[in-house]
């Protein structure tokens, strides 16, 4: 590694001539390329095991929502939380992210919910860069749910949260990479989607979907149409879902328009393994060439999870993935989702060298050791830390 990259791998015999100022030792472990979170809410206050307690007591997503619960009972603590108070609160959550192997993550507004309080949580992490030595996308995702005082407007609230000013603010300040819609019953319909992501786009902020989670809505194919970098749920994918995902493939042939990356499949089994509902079909998107991603979905109602080795164990036992492809899921694909694998998510000469020494003898073992964080060393961009961060 030299300068924060990747200069050199293979064997030692092979290794360049030369004196280099540093030798770690990886003591017999495995060393991976750093894990990339490509799908998370983890800026957010207050918390919601009083839901977890209901959901598991019986009550449905329904009952809870319509007794003041979900998206909205975070909202209103986002709402009266000041930047310090949110940074205090989810500081805690990246360091421990960190010390599990995350080396970059993305975290998405949602929960402010009018101008001010989405500008709020944009600006909370712009601030957490400096915060932590992670690399942070940060996500602009005004169409997650209509707050009450649009209740039964989500056109007008989709005006309100596009307007020009305000699409400029996040723009000029550089707030955002990606803009993303829920799409979905009684969240927002494909064309009120299509608007927010459009009118977003304009502004250079790339779309991302939460598409086909509750029922199939065509999130998925509005994805692939909008050229989004990912399509993120899926539990509910249809045939012609996959289809529009594969066709996104060719983009990445020369002269195949509309130039640029595919969109990328993010699975999130968090969510159901929290919930107890049914995850996506990964064996079905894997087995269609498509280039599974994985994420933690954190988020203080569905997933609340913070670990990408632990969503491994689970996407092994219950999406039936093996610890190669969701190695593959956690780094290459993942960096393809947030528009980075040109630079990270692989061990390759010239990729930022973000790297885990983990202590086990083979990959395999590391998702076969549920629950147990074996990262014995992080190295963010050629530095190393031990995990006891
Ligand atoms: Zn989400």
């Amino acid at each position: 590694m030299e300068s924060g990259k990747i200069t050199w791998f293979g064997p030692e015999r092979d290794a360049p001539s030369g004196k280099n100022d540093e030798t770690i030792d990886a003591g017999g472990g495995t060393v991976v390329p750093g894990l990339i979170d490509c799908h998370t809410h983890v800026v957010f206050a207050g918390s919601r095991e009083d839901e977890y307690v209901r959901k598991i007591r019986g009550e449905s997503y329904l009952q809870i929502m319509q007794a003041g619960g979900g998206i909205r009972s975070t909202m209103r603590a986002v709402r009266v939380a000041t930047e310090d108070e949110l940074i205090a609160q989810s500081l805690p959550r990246l360091r421990r992210m960190l010390a599990g192997g995350t080396t970059t993550i993305e975290i998405k507004s949602g929960y402010g919910l009018r101008q001010a309080d989405e500008l709020k949580m944009l600006r909370v992490i712009a601030r957490l860069r400096q915060l932590v030595p992670m690399e942070i996308v940060a996500t602009y995702l005004g169409a997650h749910a209509v707050p009450p005082e649009f209740d039964w407007r989500a056109d007008d609230y989709i005006d309100a949260m596009t307007e020009p000013s305000l699409l400029q603010t996040i723009a000029r300040e550089k707030l955002a990479d990606f803009a993303d819609a829920f799409c979905e019953q009684g969240a927002f319909t494909v064309e009120q989607a299509r608007r927010f992501l459009s009118r977003c786009a304009a502004h250079g902020l790339r779309p991302k979907v939460h598409a086909e989670q509750l029922s199939n809505y065509g999130g998925t194919r509005l994805a692939a149409e909008l050229n989004a970098a990912s399509a993120d749920h899926l539990e509910c994918i249809h045939d012609e879902d996959i289809a529009a995902l594969q066709a996104t493939l060719a983009r990445r042939e020369p002269g195949v328009p509309p130039r640029g990356a595919p969109t990328i499949p993010v699975l999130l089994p968090g969510c159901s393994f929290f919930l107890g509902t049914p995850p996506a079909d990964a064996r079905r998107l894997i087995d269609a060439g498509l280039p599974v991603a994985l994420a933690t979905d954190c988020n203080p109602g569905s997933s609340m999870i913070e670990s990408l080795p632990l969503i491994m164990s689970i996407a092994a036992g219950q999406l039936r993935m093996t610890p190669a492809e969701s190695l593959v899921a956690c780094t290459a694909n993942a960096a393809a989702a947030l528009g980075r694998a040109d630079r990270l998510g692989a061990i390759h000469p010239g990729h930022q060298a973000d790297l885990l020494i983990l202590d086990v003898p083979a990959l395999e073992q590391w998702a076969y050791r549920v629950g147990v964080n074996a990262v014995s060393h992080v190295i963010k961009e050629g530095c190393a830390m031990t995990s006891s961060l």
